[in-house]
């Protein structure tokens, strides 16, 4: 059986074993095809927008 890493997604906070790492945090795959597909309009941009803020405000620090 075959044990894999799991990351805790920062956008949805679930445990994830598939998606992308940004600087140190992790973003699973759904959140970053949903992001992907979000334009400046949607009602869920806000939503992304300050979550990513929370990494960037990290790599900054
Ligand atoms: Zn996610």
């Amino acid at each position: 059986m075959e044990t894999r890493e799991t990351k805790t997604c920062i956008v949805c906070g679930q445990s994830k074993e598939v998606g992308i790492t940004v600087v140190t945090e992790f973003i699973c795959l759904s959140c970053e095809s949903e992001m992907v597909r979000t334009d400046a309009g949607d009602e869920k941009y806000p939503f992304f927008v300050r979550q990513l803020r929370q990494l960037w405000v990290k790599f900054h620090a």
